[in-house]
């Protein structure tokens, strides 16, 4: 029995990762005890960012950070800042960006659909580069002469996906943006492990960098960290902070906001919708310490471990063949043969309706094969997942 019963909520196998969608990982004991904790007190949500902001910058090498509700919502605030600066008007105006810097160039083949987050915030997207190494027709993808290029004065930011596939380098993007004056942000929300990567895009030459807090951190479901230079990340946390107070009586921490720097008390922004509770910013924090003082071969070797257990269980399947990846986020991979009782889709929608409902990964279901992940898989589910599967490919 678990909570979910009460609520006639069924819990699940999740053999695809951490992925939102199946409510991304789970807590370690002493992240849910810390955020137990914390919500028995009350505390000014300024200070607590402030707090927040000393632990991501000695963890980053960013100036400052601040909680978000996820990585997206740090492009949303993140994006916000680029665009407004220190100036309550603006704030208070967005998503109207009329007479405002609003654009944002991005390389054409990192479009996607969290993109949608940078566009929130009343940016239109600049799209930079013919891609067509992926048609199979070139060789070409965007070069940081092509973002200079589409740089001008009506340029809000640079926008970067990281990722194995990302071009052209960060660096040079980072150079080619700096030497218009225009600051770059980093969507790097699910580039982690390695832990050094906490630190690489800022070395890089990032101006924010969004992480999601609730895929490899290990923090709260909707939890997230933006990190970069001071003063953006100061216009990003005004624009997200709850500021119904007045002008006289407001104070809020110095080491975060400066307020003689404001015009005035900037007004409920354009982040508001994505507010941040205490027991999610102190989840998130023990989290993200845990996560950096984890070795990355420990880390591994704890994967691993659970893939070899999961690779045990599955001896003696038929219609497949068991392949381990190996690598920092190992997988096992099952690959079906021709001769299969079902398509690998077919196998992976029965996984997802039985009972238990196991979830994997289907993005090369087309190919035949069908990819499991250890990162969210508890005691004891690995011999559950053999049992469903192997009856399935029985005939
Ligand atoms: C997961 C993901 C996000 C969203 O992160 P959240 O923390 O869920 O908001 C954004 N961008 C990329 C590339 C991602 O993989």
């Amino acid at each position: 029995m678990s909570i979910y019963d009460k609520y006639g909520v069924r819990t699940i196998i999740n053999a695809k990762g951490n992925v939102t969608r199946l409510s991304g990982g789970f807590l370690d004991a002493e992240v849910s005890a810390a955020m137990a904790e914390a919500a028995t007190y009350c505390v000014d949500v300024a200070e607590l960012q402030a707090g927040a902001s000393a632990v991501i910058a000695k963890l980053t090498g960013a100036e400052a950070g601040i909680v978000t509700s996820g990585a997206a919502a740090g492009l949303l605030v993140g994006t916000a800042a680029c665009i407004t600066g220190l100036d309550p008007g603006k704030m208070a105006r967005l998503p109207d960006t009329g007479g405002m810097k609003n654009e944002v160039v991005m390389v054409r083949s990192q479009r996607n659909f969290y993109d949608h987050a940078v566009r929130t915030a009343g940016a239109r997207l600049v799209e930079v580069g013919l891609p067509d190494r992926f048609a199979g027709a070139g060789v070409r993808d965007a070069e940081p002469w092509e973002i200079a290029d589409a740089i001008n004065e009506r340029t809000a930011a640079v926008f970067y996906v990281a990722g194995g596939n990302a071009r052209p380098p960060l660096a040079d993007v980072a150079r080619a943006a700096h030497s218009a004056g225009v600051p770059v942000l980093v969507d790097a929300a699910a580039q982690l492990p390695p832990a050094s990567n906490l630190r690489r895009f800022i070395q890089e030459g990032a101006d924010l960098v969004a992480f999601s807090g609730g895929k490899a951190i290990g923090g709260p479901q909707g939890s997230g960290i933006l990190a970069g230079k001071r003063d953006l990340v100061m216009s990003a946390l005004l624009q997200q902070l709850d500021l119904d107070i007045l002008w006289e009586e407001w104070a809020p921490p110095a080491s975060l906001i400066d307020k003689d720097r404001l015009r005035g008390t900037p007004q409920h922004g354009v982040g508001r919708p994505c507010k941040v509770g205490k027991e999610t910013v102190i989840g998130l924090l023990v989290a993200l310490e845990k996560f950096a003082a984890e070795n990355d071969h420990a880390r591994t070797q704890r994967l691993q471990a659970i893939i070899q257990s999961l690779q045990a269980a599955l001896t003696g399947v038929d219609h497949a063949r068991i392949v381990p990846t190996g690598g920092a986020n190992p997988k096992l991979e099952l690959h079906l043969t021709p001769d299969a009782p079902r398509t690998a889709m077919q196998l992976a929608i029965e996984l997802a309706r039985g009972n238990p409902s196991v979830h994997v990964d289907t993005s090369r279901a087309h190919a035949g094969i069908l990819s499991l992940s250890a990162w969210c898989l508890r005691d004891g589910d690995p011999e559950n997942i053999a049992a469903r599967i192997k009856p399935l490919l029985r005939y």
